[in-house]
């Protein structure tokens, strides 16, 4: 019989978690023919979410909960439910109820009846996100597309459901950096997409500010994309021409209409902007050597504090070479 792995990851998330499960065990129940487990990964959460786990774990056996040192951010949380999962398919699911449980029997008949090796949620509408970030995520998707040239398009999220071969595929990246839509994209593999309307969170509020996401925009274009690099040669060829142009305005005035233009002022116009044009550049330098250097220093992608005791660690279960170091 065939295990699905269901793995969700969970940042104060004690309102609706007991829901999710509820409403969650009823679909994949449903399901013939098909053990199941949960993987709940407890990323840090500072409310009451992790007693709610240990209740959960101890009275249904087909629960296991992990709970991190710290908030590591929901991609660690994936990537440790898709290493600690033991079923011959995963797939992942956000605790607020936004993935809807009944998409799993189709999903799990395309994955074990029609020969896909993936099977994705794609989200329509987002009628539950508000207007400034709905139109923030639509630039930020089309902005991604054309500079990475990989499908990440709007809607297209984590909640997938996959088979062994692409989630080890997907664990075969141990980057610290992670930007898991993109590592969806970059391994590729068969997918058939569902679609699905976007719906409010059950209870509780996103974990996402406008920072939070800026920030996980810059994330998603700096994993994937060297273009930003390019920037500064493409700019510089430019200004190179503006300042040939101005320079050759000046000359002319100077001895065909003996003209003086305002050099001093021009020049000091000029300065500025160039040197706001290379702190930019330096700017954008300085993310990707960040980057570079975290990936070199090969920290933990996530660091276990406490497991329920039926839980086995991904060391004794996939023998993932070579392993990183985390921490459990
Ligand atoms: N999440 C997490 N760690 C974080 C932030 C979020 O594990 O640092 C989890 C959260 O508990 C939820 C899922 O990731 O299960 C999606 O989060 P949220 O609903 O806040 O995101 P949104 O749906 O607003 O994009
Ligand atoms: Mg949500």
């Amino acid at each position: 019989m065939n295990k699905l792995s269901i793995i969700v990851p969970c940042y104060n998330e004690e309102e609706v978690v007991s829901m999710f499960y509820r409403e969650t065990l009823k679909a994949v129940t449903s399901i013939p023919d098909l053990d199941y487990e949960f993987l709940f990964i407890d990323d840090g959460s500072k409310d009451h979410t992790l007693d709610i786990l240990r209740v959960l774990c101890c009275q249904d056996k087909h629960c296991h909960y992990f709970s991190f040192s710290r908030n590591f951010g929901k991609e660690a949380a994936m990537y440790a439910g898709l290493e600690q999962a033991q079923g011959d398919y995963c797939v992942i699911m956000d605790a607020d109820l936004q993935h809807p449980p009944t998409l799993l029997a189709p999903m799990y008949q395309a994955v074990s009846q029609e020969g896909y090796d993936c099977c994705a949620g794609k989200r329509v509408g987002r009628e539950g996100d508000g207007m400034v970030r709905g139109i923030l995520s639509r630039s930020f998707y089309k902005v991604i597309q054309n500079m990475t040239h990989m499908d990440m398009g709007d809607g297209a999220g984590d909640f997938r459901m996959m088979n062994r071969t692409m989630v080890e595929a997907i664990l075969s990246m141990k980057e610290y950096n992670r930007y898991t839509k993109g590592i969806f994209s970059f391994v590729g593999f068969e997918t058939k997409w569902l679609e699905f309307h976007n719906i409010e969170r059950a209870a509780g509020n996103s974990k996402w500010n406008l920072k939070s996401l800026f920030s996980y925009a810059f994330d998603g274009i700096l994993s994937f994309s060297t273009v930003p690099l390019k920037l500064p040669g493409v700019l510089g060829a430019l200004l190179m021409m503006v300042s040939f142009v101005l320079l050759g305005n000046a000359l002319v005035q100077q001895a065909v209409f003996h003209h003086s233009v305002g050099t001093v002022y021009y020049v000091a116009c000029i300065a500025a902007f160039f040197s706001s044009l290379q702190m930019l550049m330096v700017f954008i330098l300085g993310q990707y050597l960040a980057k570079d250097y975290l990936e070199n220093k090969d920290r933990p992608i996530y660091i276990v504090r406490e497991r329920d005791s039926k839980a086995v660690t991904a060391s004794n279960v996939y023998d993932i070479t070579p392993k990183r170091r985390n921490v459990i």
